[in-house]
């Protein structure tokens, strides 16, 4: 059952207490049916609630379970990194804890992949229960997101997706930091395919992805798939130069040989404002890029595990 079960199911948690258990009992159900071998790698992403406590019961009365437990929260991309990191199925299953990814849906991932499909993600047709700005925000973000690079990142999907074990091991042998693992999936390549369904409302609780988190993957997504706004920095900045060039001339010219020489502080300040402006948004660009070099040149580990139940290779904590 551990080394080499058939299918690995990785669940990342961030504050679930609610969902967890019956997100937990719908798995069961969907995989029983399958048939195979199974283990699911629940992730406590630094949950400060109930959430580990229920899932470590579940390890108690089932040892398909496994737990990794974060020393803290680390984010959602990492958490299912470690998930990934922990599994040892031929097959791998990203989802969500909070049920909007249908269960049931792996079923028809396991059936193409038998096909000879390596990746099978989840396409959202519809998405339901969620704010008009968060549909917005999220499908101009997959447009623009896809204009801006040359890695084929299909639109609208999630992480909700199976994977044969190759595509899984190529992509934890990617270790960076600025993690966007849809847009990793689709950099390895591998024959890839989609299953339609309808995103479901959250089943409780709220999102776990405040804008501030949303903001930060998709920046996380553009620079690690793009340089073009960087391109687009230095575009800008020689079309403004070339203007400002233009204007010297007209300003001479008229100070030197004519009497139209304005008072001018409106147009100065304008002017100031507007380069001003644009030289920060755009320092502000390289700034995105060479924080996220920093980050990664420190080489920390990407998460930090204080407890893994029911991997038995594991080390024991000794104090227990
Ligand atoms: N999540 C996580 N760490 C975080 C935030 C979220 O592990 O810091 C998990 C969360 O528990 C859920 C998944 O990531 O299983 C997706 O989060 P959520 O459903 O809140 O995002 P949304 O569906 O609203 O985009
Ligand atoms: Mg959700």
């Amino acid at each position: 059952m551990q080394k080499g079960c058939f299918l690995s199911v990785v669940v990342p948690m961030y504050n679930e207490e609610e969902v967890i258990e019956v997100t937990y009992r719908r798995l069961q159900a969907v995989l029983d049916k399958l048939g195979e071998t199974y283990e699911i790698v629940f992730v406590n992403d630094g949950s400060r609630d109930r959430t580990a406590d229920i899932v470590r019961s579940l390890c108690a009365e089932d040892r398909r379970v496994k737990l990794v437990e974060f020393s803290r929260n680390f984010g959602h991309q990492i958490a299912v990194t470690a998930g990934m990191d922990h599994a040892s199925g031929r097959t791998v299953v990203l989802i969500d804890a909070d049920l909007q990814d249908p269960p049931e849906l792996i079923a028809d991932m396991v059936a193409k992949w038998r096909e000879g499909y390596d990746v099978v993600y989840g396409k959202r047709i519809e998405r339901k229960g969620e704010s008009w700005f968060k549909k917005l925000t999220a499908a101009v973000f997959y447009r623009l997101l896809r204009s801006m690079t040359s890695v084929n990142i299909p639109v609208d999907t999630g992480d909700f997706r199976l994977m044969d074990r190759k595509v899984s091991d190529a992509l934890t042998s990617m270790r960076e930091r600025s993690r966007f693992i849809r847009g990793l999936v689709s950099w390895a390549g591998f024959k890839q395919t989609s299953v339609d369904y309808v995103r479901d409302e959250r089943f409780a609780g709220e999102t776990k992805y405040p804008l501030r988190k949303m903001i930060r993957l998709s920046l996380d997504a553009m620079t690690s798939f793009s340089t073009r706004p960087l391109k687009i920095a230095s575009v800008l900045g020689f079309v403004l130069s070339a203007a400002g060039f233009i204007y010297l001339f007209v300003v001479l010219y008229q100070r030197l040989f004519t009497d139209t020489t304005r008072e001018g502080w409106t147009s100065m300040i304008a002017i100031s404002l507007l380069f001003h402006g644009i030289t920060l948004s755009l320092l502000g660009v390289l700034g995105e890029y060479i924080g996220r070099t920093y980050e990664e040149a420190k080489g920390r580990p990407l998460y930090l595990v204080a407890e893994a139940v029911n991997f038995e290779e594991e080390a024991e904590d000794s104090r227990k």
